[in-house]
């Protein structure tokens, strides 16, 4: 069991001085139920530039450039046409939680050669093969097991591919992610695969209105990434931090996020619910 508080408490607090003050009491919007569906190539174009409009301010408050941050667009549960829509808008690279669903999607639209797919859920065994016959990034590794298991897979497809490490910044038991205290021990143990080009670590934030939790969450993973970095093995890069999705990516990108998971902001409202993808809390 890990306490955030605790652990955040050894490390430094970032120096925001002579920056605008942080958004917690402006820009999380947990707004579930309101983000309305996308239906159009217009839509589409709005809705992608809203929240590119939205980055790019976040950027600002947090004094770096705007090209620093990769919007992920997040397409699970979406179905083809309107996937083949948002690609029309200029969606490329397309993040899905569910393997099966992000293959059988990968072979449907295969015709559009320069689409690429992340997948960001946690990942079985078994399930691995798929991974890397069409995955371009894998997001949600957080044991070795996995790791032997897409390296053989890697290998025999002659292919190799970008991974992030998933950590648990929550002290949740319901999340997937290594606790932060094992990641650097995880980290060193990853060389021995070297199809996995290891980009950096990926987190989910607590589910909470209460943005200096959620803050909490993202500050916890740049900072142990901060540190982890310090004597990072060779090959392993820790430039990327993938964290923020509809409701809270400001907060991310305030923190550091170089990668943000963005589905319900582009695509519209889902109506399964997020227990569907990761464990309900306990
Ligand atoms: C669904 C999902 C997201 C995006 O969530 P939205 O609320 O649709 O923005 C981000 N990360 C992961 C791991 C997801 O499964």
């Amino acid at each position: 069991m890990i306490v955030p508080g605790q652990f955040y408490s050894r490390t430094k607090s970032v120096n925001t001085q002579g920056r605008e003050p942080p958004s917690d009491t402006s820009t999380l919007h947990y707004r579930h139920g309101q983000w309305p569906r996308a239906a159009t190539v217009e839509d589409f174009r709005r809705n992608l530039a809203a929240v590119q409009a939205r980055i790019d301010a976040a950027c600002r408050r947090a004094g770096r450039p705007s090209a620093s941050v990769r919007l992920l667009p997040v397409s699970k549960t979406v179905d083809e046409a309107r996937i083949r829509l948002s690609y029309q808008a200029g969606c490329r690279f397309l993040g899905e939680n569910k393997v099966q669903e992000a293959q059988r999607k990968w072979e449907a639209m295969a015709d559009l050669t320069d689409l690429r797919w992340s997948v960001i859920g946690h990942l079985q065994t078994n399930k691995a093969g798929l991974v890397a016959r069409f995955a371009a990034e894998f997001q949600a590794l957080d044991s070795l097991r996995v790791a032997e298991a897409l390296e053989r897979r890697l290998q025999a497809e002659g292919r190799s591919l970008d991974v992030f490490v998933q950590v648990n910044t929550s002290g949740e038991n319901s999340k997937y992610g290594l606790p932060p205290d094992q990641a650097g021990a995880f980290l060193r143990a990853l060389p021995a695969f070297p199809a996995l080009r290891v980009r950096g670590l990926m987190t989910l934030a607590v589910m909470s209105a209460e943005a200096p939790r959620v803050r909490r969450c993202f500050r916890l993973l740049r900072e142990l990434r901060d540190r982890l970095r310090q004597d990072a093995p060779a090959g392993i890069g820790l430039d990327e931090l993938s964290m923020g999705m509809s409701g809270d990516y400001e907060i991310a990108i305030e923190e550091g996020a170089t990668v943000v998971r963005v589905g319900q902001a582009i695509y519209g409202a889902r109506s399964t619910p997020d227990n569907f993808y990761w464990p309900a809390p306990s």
